[in-house]
C-alpha cells in the first residue's frame, strides 16, 4: 500500500487565515509513501512542516523530490526545509530544466545572498540533481513516466507505479486547446489532451489541478491551470479510480472550495461514474 499526505495544497501564494483553516494555506508539497521510500512532490511552503516531522526521525533521510515546475510556488519551501542542512541527509532533485539555466541553478539563485542569508551550496546535506525530459526513468527503484503538460515554461506531469497501482500528478496544467483569444472559445482541438488521457489512463489516483470555475477560466485562458470541469473530465475519461482536486486558487477561501467540490461532485454523478472525487486538504492522507 502506498500514501500520499498533503502538507500544502494552494496555488500560486501562500494565504494563510481564518478563511482557509479547512484546506489549508501552504504551497505545494506533497509526500508520496511506499514501503521505505519517500518521494516528495514540489517544495512549495507546505515542505517546512514535512520538513519539522521528518527531523523527528533523526538523520540518514533520503527522500527524491520531483518538482513539476520552477514557479516560486513549487520551490520556495526550500529555504526553509530543516533536513536539507543536516549532514548525513541526501536529497535529490529531479525536474525539467530550461535549456537557458539549469535546474540546479534556477534552484540556487532564489537562494542567493541579496534574497536569503544561507546560499543552496552552504546546506549540510548532500543535495544532487538530475534534470527529466519526458520519458520512462526508474528512480529510487520506482518507475516513473513524465509528460510535458500545458502550463507556462517547461513543466512535467509524473506518473509513479507501486506494483499494480499508480498515481498521477499534475499540480499545474491548462487544457490543451487551440483557444481562439478573440472569441475565448474553449475546448478545441483535443490532440494535447489525448496524449494527456493516454498517460492518466486507469491510474488508481489523480491529483491535477483545478484552480478555476468555467466562469474564471475564460478570462484566465494561458495562465496554465484548469477549470474544474476539465479535471472532473479529463478523470472520467482516464478511468482512474480517485480523483483529488488540487492547486487551489488564492482567492478561493474555505467556503467557495466546499462550493466548487459540490459542482464537480455534480458531474460525477450525472456521468454514472463510481469515480471517488476529493479535495486535496492540506495534512490529509490518502492510502492507495
Ligand atoms: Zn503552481
Ligand atoms: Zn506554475
Amino acid at each position: 500500500m502506498a500514501t500520499i499526505k498533503f502538507w500544502g495544497v494552494r496555488g500560486s501564494i501562500p494565504t494563510p487565515g481564518p478563511t482557509t483553516i479547512k484546506y489549508g494555506g501552504n504551497t505545494s508539497c506533497s509526500e508520496l509513501r511506499y514501503k521505505d521510500k519517500l518521494f516528495i512532490l514540489d517544495a512549495g511552503s507546505g515542505i517546512r512542516a514535512l520538513g519539522n516531522e521528518l527531523m523527528k526521525q533523526g538523520t540518514g533521510i533520503h527522500a527524491s523530490i520531483l518538482i513539476s515546475h520552477l514557479h516560486w510556488d513549487h520551490i520556495q519551501g526550500i529555504p526553509f526545509f530543516v533536513p536539507a542542512l543536516i549532514p548525513g541527509n541526501n536529497f535529490t532533485f529531479y525536474g525539467a530544466e530550461d535549456p537557458e539555466k539549469d535546474l540546479a541553478t534556477t534552484i540556487a539563485e532564489q537562494m542567493n545572498p541579496i534574497n536569503f542569508p544561507i546560499e543552496l551550496k552552504d546546506m549540510g546535506s548532500k543535495l544532487n540533481f538530475k534534470p527529466l525530459s519526458e520519458g520512462s526513468y526508474e528512480i529510487d527503484g520506482i518507475k516513473v513516466d513524465t509528460i510535458f503538460i500545458n502550463h507556462p515554461g517547461y513543466a512535467l506531469g509524473y506518473k509513479l507505479h507501486f506494483d499494480d497501482r499508480s498515481i498521477v500528478y499534475i499540480s499545474d496544467n491548462e487544457p490543451f486547446t487551440a483557444v481562439d483569444k478573440n472569441s475565448k472559445e474553449l475546448y478545441i482541438g483535443e490532440n494535447g489532451t489525448e496524449k494527456l488521457i493516454d498517460f492518466i489512463k486507469d491510474a488508481t489516483v489523480l491529483v491535477h489541478d483545478a484552480q478555476y470555475t468555467p466562469e474564471e477560466y475564460k478570462n484566465r485562458v494561458t495562465w496554465g491551470h484548469s477549470p474544474y470541469d476539465y479535471t472532473v473530465n479529463l478523470g472520467l475519461k482516464a478511468n482512474v479510480n480517485q480523483l483529488i482536486l488540487f492547486h487551489h486558487d488564492p482567492m478561493h477561501d474555505d467556503e467557495y472550495l466546499d462550493t466548487l467540490h459540490d459542482d464537480a461532485q455534480k458531474i460525477v454523478k450525472e456521468s454514472g461514474s463510481d469515480m471517488d472525487l476529493l479535495m486535496a486538504r492540506e495534512g490529509s492522507i490518502f492510502e492507495f
